[in-house]
């Protein structure tokens, strides 16, 4: 794979994806199995938006059931049950636990009657996934077993516990990378580090885009019958029209504090917690050595994700977040100092906020073609609410790509193809590290550190990783010093404690 920028300035594309975070991979790859000749775009590394921040979880729609929103359990079930199959080496079972007590919905007999109802209506879920990627059926244990998993859940009034399964994506930037790979393998041509600025239309009809090359300043137009932007937060920037947005963080704690996802429930108020309403449950999710915890909201205002507004809410949000959670669990202890890193991103709304109304985060995707509402033919808007569902969300997109284009339907593929196995080379990381530059496109030593390899996992590399890696993709890209060493202060910036991963594009 290759900066294909004379792909761009030559190619009539059918299909041009302005933005590759999880929804416009997903996107890609659909297309091309469809037989579309297909761009994409991104301003910033692929993946590097909201994509690269979430809690991992690949949700199987528990909390759909308790709502009685069967459709969307099955949906969410479904996709789950997808991610497993066509990537095994990147997305797998996780056990959640959250404690049983009282007489009420968390009593025993009420999660045991719900995991018993949630294990016949997803009796498919299993359906050809490979050996170790079944999800089993959730199960109560005992106070005993509680502690065993994780002790500090152990409080006055607990009766022991419930566990379910969900999946969690083992490394989400390789995962949307791997649907790119998949797309570039069918015959797609990509570029990161390329900014859309401007939609190109003649008569009431999309002829492509106007875009600059962050990496030269190139300023180039890019030719497709069909342009679809997946801009996620930025989506209202080339004139989708953006939703109010919820500003959401997580924080990568320093050590492992269980096994298994821990969910506790929040003693927020409704004015303490304007966007989900209180009594969110909080997650505490195994990461190799480390834990995420997750997930503080706020209003996002009008900041732009990523701008220098963003670092008092920063800070508030991971003090927040780490009382919330002590507040929940105080035998777990955690501290400021714990706090490794702070991730962070925006997500929609459903609407302008209300003060009373249940969790407020949007929870449908908008998909349309703008000529629907009074808008140029050819232009359509992808605005995703989750990472678990943008493969479904992309199959609905896409077939809209074929009526726009007027084209007969072709069937969608991606449920059942395998994407291909774009593991990190463990053994060598230099080898690794030329991998990256010379064949997965990698541009910045970030690029190199955070997404494309395992080096920038936590708890971060140290500086002596950090420069080395530095030396080996400086070596490629024919890096000066100076650039050499802004490439290793930045990544520097961003693995440590505090640091801020949804920078602003370059
Ligand atoms: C804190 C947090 C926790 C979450 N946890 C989970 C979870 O556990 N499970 C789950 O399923 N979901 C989770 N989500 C939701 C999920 O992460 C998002 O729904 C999903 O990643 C959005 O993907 P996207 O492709 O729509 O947007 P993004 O990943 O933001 O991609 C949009 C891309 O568009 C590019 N772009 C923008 N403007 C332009 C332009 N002009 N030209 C070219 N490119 C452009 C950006 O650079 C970016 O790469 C979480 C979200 C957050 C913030």
């Amino acid at each position: 794979m290759h900066r294909d920028l004379n792909a761009m300035r030559t190619a009539d594309f059918d299909l041009l994806v302005v933005g590759a975070g999880i929804h416009g991979a997903c996107v890609a790859w659909d297309a091309v199995l469809r037989g579309l000749r297909v761009g994409v775009i991104d301003r910033d590394d692929f993946g590097a938006g909201t994509s690269a921040n979430s809690l991992r979880i690949v949700h199987g729609g528990l909390r759909y059931l308790a709502r009685a929103d069967f459709a969307r359990m099955r949906e969410s079930v479904r996709e789950r049950s997808a991610l497993l199959r066509i990537a095994p080496h990147l997305v797998r079972p996780l056990g959640v636990l959250i404690a049983t007590r009282g007489r009420g919905a968390q009593s025993r007999s009420a999660m045991r009657a719900a995991l018993a109802l949630n294990d016949v209506l997803t009796f498919r879920r299993n359906r050809g996934t490979g050996p170790g990627q079944s999800i089993p059926p959730g199960r109560v244990v005992s106070r005993a077993e509680v502690k065993r998993l994780f002790a500090p859940l152990d409080q006055a009034g607990m009766t022991g516990g419930a566990i379910w399964y969900d999946g969690q994506m083992v490394h989400p930037e390789r995962l949307t990378f791997a649907f790119l790979a998949g797309a570039a393998g069918g015959g797609a041509s990509l570029a990161n580090y390329l900014r859309a600025d401007a939609i190109l239309v003649e008569g009431d009809r999309v002829q492509g885009v106007r875009a600059t090359d962050t990496v030269t300043g190139e300023a180039l137009e890019i030719r497709a019958q069909c342009v679809l932007g997946a801009m996620g937060p930025w989506t209202g920037e080339l004139g989708g029209g953006s939703r109010p947005q919820a500003f959401a963080l997580n924080v990568i704690l320093n050590r492992r504090l269980a096994d298994v996802a821990v969910g506790v429930r929040a003693l927020s108020t409704a004015e303490q917690d304007p966007v989900i309403g209180g009594g969110r449950y909080l997650f505490a999710v195994p990461h190799g050595a480390s834990t995420l915890l997750g997930t503080w909201y706020a209003i996002a205002g009008d900041a732009v994700a990523g701008s220098a507004d963003d670092s008092a809410l920063i800070e508030r949000g991971v003090r927040s977040l780490i009382a919330e959670f002590n507040a929940a669990c105080p035998a777990a202890r955690i501290s400021a100092g714990d706090v490794l890193r702070a991730q962070w991103g925006r997500l929609p709304l459903k609407g302008r906020l209300e003060p009373g109304r249940p969790d407020s985060l949007a929870d449908r995707p908008r998909v349309f073609h703008h000529a629907d509402q009074g808008g140029p033919r050819g232009l359509v808007t992808l605005d995703g609410v989750k990472y678990t569902t943008a493969r479904l969300v992309a199959e609905r997109a896409v077939d809209l790509v074929f009526s726009v284009l007027g084209r007969p339907g072709v069937p969608c593929r991606t449920t059942h193809t395998p994407l291909p196995d774009t593991r990190v080379p463990a053994s060598d990381p230099e080898a690794a590290i030329r991998l990256a530059v010379r064949s997965e496109m990698a541009v910045h030593l970030a690029d190199v550190v955070l997404r494309r390899t395992d080096l920038g996992a936590p708890p971060g590399p140290t500086r002596e990783v950090v420069e080395t890696a530095g030396r080996t993709a400086g070596g490629e890209l024919g890096w000066n010093v100076a650039t050499q060493e802004a490439e290793i202060e930045d990544v520097m910036r961003r693995t440590t404690a505090g640091a801020r991963e949804l920078e602003p594009a370059r």
